[in-house]
């Protein structure tokens, strides 16, 4: 396999086509709107900067990985020589159905079509297309230059031999694959969302404040970040997705949000993205501060 593209050039595009650029794969990297092409381009540069700065790659590494990477503002064109292509577009259902259909319709008949959705059934992806055969869950975790795992979902349909391929190009790229089947959350936002949503839960009935129960996450269980700081980075907003996808998918009242998390997500308060969630973070400056709202 040379050839890789990688639809959608945001926080995850930008890392996943960085992943394989440095490992030897010629990548067309697709996005409609171009300023984010731009702006992708220049955070695999600085990243890549940074890896120099730290002895992990050479000069000359850094050069050749960015001459790896080309640049494409449609399907039409951006897919032509796929052998591979890792959709990482915006998180919604019609947005990823269309694309799909457009995948189907451009790239070679016989390229697997990838998808690094969090939550988004990979079966129902696969359903749009006429080789289901051939479509699969690459769950790529930010940042993805760092991050060792790759969460491989299996779709209903999803051929062997293509699971098989996904695993050993994972393992080319130096990450973990682990293989799942294609259930709501996957595993990984199975289990991580719940207790997200129980932390917020155990804050809404007064049980802790916000830094005890993330200071109890974090010192009690070696978590490298409390819940809900963790929630604040992933967003709020995408949090109570991915908990309407386990409730809706699942049936089970177990995974309904919380009404607080509701509450912040009605009222704009998103977490990092927006400045402010259960902490609040001043532009330019990284310091959590628990927002006052919280200090009880
Ligand atoms: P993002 O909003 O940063 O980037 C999405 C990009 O997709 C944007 O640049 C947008 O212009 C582009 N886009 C939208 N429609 C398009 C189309 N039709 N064709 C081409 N490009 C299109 O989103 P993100 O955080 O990078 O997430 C991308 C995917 O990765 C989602 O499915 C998300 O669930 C998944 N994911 C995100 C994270 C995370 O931590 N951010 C982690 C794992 C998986």
């Amino acid at each position: 396999m040379e050839y890789v593209s990688i639809v959608g050039a945001g926080t995850m595009g930008n890392g996943i086509a960085h992943v394989f650029a440095q490992n030897g794969f010629k990548v067309s990297l697709i996005d409609v709107h171009p300023p984010q092409l731009d702006k992708a381009m220049a955070t695999i540069a600085k990243n890549l900067e940074r890896q120099v700065g730290k002895g992990m790659i050479t000069e000359e590494k850094k050069i050749k990985t960015l001459q790896n990477i080309v640049t494409h503002t449609t399907i039409e064109n951006g897919v032509q020589q796929a052998a591979l292509v890792v959709e990482a577009a915006t998180e919604n259902i019609d947005i990823k159905l269309q694309l799909f259909q457009q995948l189907d319709a451009f790239a070679p008949a016989n390229a697997i079509l990838a998808s690094n959705t969090s939550s988004i059934s990979i079966t129902k992806i696969a359903s749009v297309t006429k080789r289901p055969n051939r479509v699969i869950g690459m769950h790529f975790m930010n940042p993805v230059p760092v991050m060792k795992l790759v969460e491989i979902i299996n779709g209903y349909d999803t051929h062997p031999d293509v699971s098989n391929t996904i695993i050993a190009l994972s393992i080319q790229l130096g990450k973990i694959p682990c293989v799942v089947n294609d259930y709501p959350g996957f595993i990984a936002n199975r289990i991580l969302m719940p207790m997200i949503n129980e932390a917020i839960y155990s804050l809404y009935e007064g049980v802790a404040n916000v830094e005890a129960i993330d200071t109890i996450m974090k010192l009690g269980m070696a978590h490298p970040m409390g819940p809900l700081q963790l929630a604040d980075f992933i967003g709020l907003d995408v949090c109570l997705s991915i908990l309407e996808v386990l409730h809706k998918g699942l049936g089970n009242p177990k995974y309904a949000p919380c009404p607080l998390l509701i509450n912040m997500v009605t009222a704009g308060k998103l977490g990092v993205k927006s400045g402010e969630g259960f902490y609040t973070y001043t532009a330019g400056n990284k310091e959590l501060i628990v927002s006052n709202r919280f200090r009880h």
